[in-house]
């Protein structure tokens, strides 16, 4: 009897403490006033950086605000941090939270969508995310992330499921206000969402744009990706929230560091293909000058290039 009381006590502690429930999270000392940019649009802007630095802010989320409901793209990139700006969505609209768009399905872009539990919102992602949460890499990422960014990803924080997967597009009205979302396919990740607010010409690219820092190309199609950048250039709209960096009304500054280095990291190793040489000393004899200095080079450059050698070299193969 004494044994199931002080179960039982436990289980209340562990409730109130928020630990199995999830409703409670610490706060982040990080800043995650929204940006305004139009009349419905607005943005969180991480700090520029790699994974495990500010408190893992280092992505953005953005979100739409009519008066039938709120619809938001990308939830951060731990649940604390999911908690925060769902409070910040809160300090703007008590709406009801239709749809939360998951760019692409990197941990910096996710984690916090458990915090968004409550909330009721339909989670969508690209079709081309199932690849990833098929794979073992979604269970080995949030392992490290267990550890890298600890405390704030912990064995309480999980993978949330999309409720369903976007193929092509689909427009939605809320409260006289036009969203497009297109699955642009795989380009950064295995499957990437872009959202347009047509009343007010702004567009949330997700992670096909980093302003701020080297990118990370991971599984990327660099090809489609440069494809896809070049037509962003060409877009005229009123702003642009990358995925991570400030937000823009320059499509063609925006896209410039991306496209830059796609292009300079496929043009050496489409080099060093064509020449039969050994990527270590391709590597090695490639000028990164242009790029040295923007932050998360020493972490993603090598990988990267690594990455697009091994793509370039099975094109060139597949194609013979
Ligand atoms: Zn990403």
């Amino acid at each position: 009897m004494k044994l199931t009381s002080a179960l039982w006590m436990i289980f209340l502690s562990l409730m109130s403490s928020g630990a199995i429930s999830g409703a409670e999270y610490p706060s982040v000392p990080v800043d995650l006033t929204p940006i305004r940019l139009s009349e419905h649009a607005y943005y969180v802007q991480g700090g520029s950086g790699v994974a495990t630095d500010n408190f893992g802010f280092i992505s953005n989320a953005a979100f739409v605000v009519t008066n039938e409901g709120l619809v938001v793209f990308d939830t951060l990139g731990t649940p604390a941090l999911g908690a925060q700006l769902l409070k910040a969505i809160r300090s703007v609209s008590e709406a009801p939270i239709r749809t939360i768009y998951i760019s692409h399905y990197h941990a910096d872009h996710m984690y916090g969508t458990q915090a968004f539990a409550e909330s009721g919102a339909e989670i969508v992602a690209s079709d081309g995310a199932k690849r990833y949460l098929e794979a073992e890499v979604a269970e080995q990422r949030l392992a490290e992330r267990r550890i890298s960014l600890s405390p704030w990803v912990d064995d309480n924080t999980r993978i949330v499921q999309p409720d369903r997967f976007l193929q092509g597009e689909e427009r939605i009205m809320l409260g006289g206000v036009n969203i497009r979302v297109v699955d642009v396919g795989s380009a950064h990740s295995e499957g990437d969402l872009i959202l347009y607010v047509e009343n007010d010409d702004v567009l949330f690219s997700g992670d096909i744009i980093f302003e701020d820092r080297i990118p990370f190309l991971g599984t990327s199609s660099s090809a489609e990706w440069l494809a896809l950048l070049a037509q962003m250039e060409q877009t005229d709209v009123k702003a642009i929230v990358p995925g991570h960096g400030k937000a823009s009304a320059n499509p063609q500054e925006i896209v410039s560091l991306t496209r830059n280095y796609l292009s300079f990291v496929r043009d050496a190793m489409q080099k060093a293909v064509d020449e039969w040489r050994p990527f270590d000393e391709a590597y090695e004899e490639t000028d990164w000058g242009d790029f040295i200095d923007y932050p998360a080079f020493a972490e993603a450059n090598r990988r990267n290039a690594y990455g697009i050698f091994l793509s370039i070299e099975q094109e060139s193969l597949q194609s013979q």
